[in-house]
């Protein structure tokens, strides 16, 4: 069995632009929801935040309030809560911390931002079913909680190719949230303003791909460990000019490290792509235990997920319905394998993980023999490891360590 040795692992300088960028971010949401200056929308992660910011809306995320949830060990003490309204523990682990979060009147913006409480108030909320269902399940509770209007789209899913006909409903649903959203912010769309924001999200896009693919480089200047944080902007402030002057500081750090031969793990010896959710309590140990045996978790379908190539200024609501159905979460096995196959190709990768999160079985595709399927197509080995988002009753820190350090030798063999 391979030996864990300490291994340095390189900072990226920009990630204090990215913390400070959250921070700002974090404080403009709070101030808007106690001077009442500013109306605020909550939306899913993959929901049609561009609509909500060209409108003038604060845009809210409580998938990345959960993510915090997770990343600071909150989340799992948190979960029973919501479960006794009924909620069950085998349900999106975002939710269900989110709302025992709520419900214990607790939460960690309050640990990492001076003065800040907690969410702020919705006025209204906006989903997106692309990625689950789940998604409208916990905005309605919030819904009913706040005594706001609910607006949602409802897409379709398993979808192989994603064609023409296909785009009419979803625009359509789209072009449709458009008044109810006039009525709470007061005020009509401006198509201008609209066809400026979808270019900047546009751009967020590009930029945030180019990020990422930087990990194509050998030794790779980027871990997926990192991603699951510098993607906070992109998640967050798509659409808007800071997010991509954040992003540009970033791709020049991390373009230079490539030119210098720098790469995030020292002395890189094997490469893995990540399949699935990151497990956020365990970010900085996952971390650790691979850079320990020079093995770099450098690409994931996860960070890929905020790409949205198909955005175009000049066709907002046809390009958005396309964008947001083009998602690899929304996508039938049969182009997931293209599609991871392509990746393994382009990142040299060596093996491959699948992190079959408990309760979200909508981002763990190792349930229908995908990863034996793929195994044996492209000769590239692969290990299933079982945990959770957030949920950390749902994996054993030992088998995963074990499990790990086995697949490590395994790949070490095939060199
Ligand atoms: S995709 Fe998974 S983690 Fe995200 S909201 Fe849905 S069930 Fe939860």
């Amino acid at each position: 069995m391979p030996e864990e040795k300490k291994v340095v692992r390189k900072v990226i300088k920009a990630a204090r632009d990215g913390n400070k960028f959250m921070a700002d971010y974090y404080y403009e949401l709070d101030n808007a929801a106690k001077t009442g200056e500013r109306k605020v929308a909550w939306c899913t992660s993959v929901g049609p935040a561009e609509i909500l910011r060209a409108m003038g809306f604060l845009v809210y995320f409580p998938e990345t309030h959960s993510a915090m949830l997770g990343a600071t060990r909150m989340a799992t003490d948190l979960i029973p809560y919501a479960n006794a309204l009924g909620y069950s523990p085998e349900i999106c682990s975002y939710l269900t911390a989110d709302i025992g979060a709520y419900v214990q009147g607790v939460s960690p913006l309050a640990k990492a931002f001076k003065g800040i409480q907690g969410p702020p108030k919705p006025d209204v909320l906006v989903f997106n079913t692309n990625q689950c269902r789940d998604v409208q399940d916990w905005f309605a509770f919030y819904a009913k909680e706040y005594d706001a209007p609910l607006v949602g789209i409802h897409t379709y899913v398993g979808v192989k190719d994603v064609t023409e006909n296909l785009m009419p409903s979803i625009k359509k649903q789209l072009e449709d949230m458009v008044e109810p959203l006039e009525k709470v912010i007061g005020k009509p769309l401006d198509m201008d303003e609209f066809k400026k924001v979808v270019g900047l999200s546009r751009e967020c896009s590009d930029l945030w791909k180019k990020v990422l693919d930087t990990a194509s480089a050998k030794p790779s200047p980027l871990t997926f460990f990192d991603g699951t944080t510098l993607m906070g902007p992109a998640v967050v402030g798509r659409g808007t000019q800071a997010t991509n002057d954040f992003y540009k500081i970033l791709l020049a750090e991390l373009e230079e490290r490539v030119q210098n031969g720098e790469g995030a793990v020292e002395n890189e010896k094997f490469r893995i792509y990540w399949d699935g959710m990151p497990v956020w309590g365990r970010l900085s140990a996952h971390s650790k235990l691979f850079a320990s045996h020079q093995t770099n978790v450098l690409a994931s379908t996860y960070c890929n997920s905020w790409i949205f190539t198909p955005l175009d200024a000049e066709d907002p609501f046809t390009s958005m319905a396309r964008a947001y159905t083009e998602l690899f979460i929304v996508r039938s096995d049969d182009f997931k394998e293209e599609y991871i196959n392509k990746m393994l190709d382009f990142f040299g990768v060596d093996g491959i993980i699948y992190h079959d999160a408990r309760t979200c079985p909508a981002n763990s595709n190792c349930r229908y023999g995908m990863p034996q399927r793929l195994s044996k197509k492209t000769g590239v080995p692969h290990l299933n490891i079982d945990g959770d988002l957030n949920d950390l009753r749902c994996l054993s820190d030992e088998q995963t360590k074990t499990n790990v350090e086995a697949f490590i030798e395994q790949l070490e063999e095939n060199k």
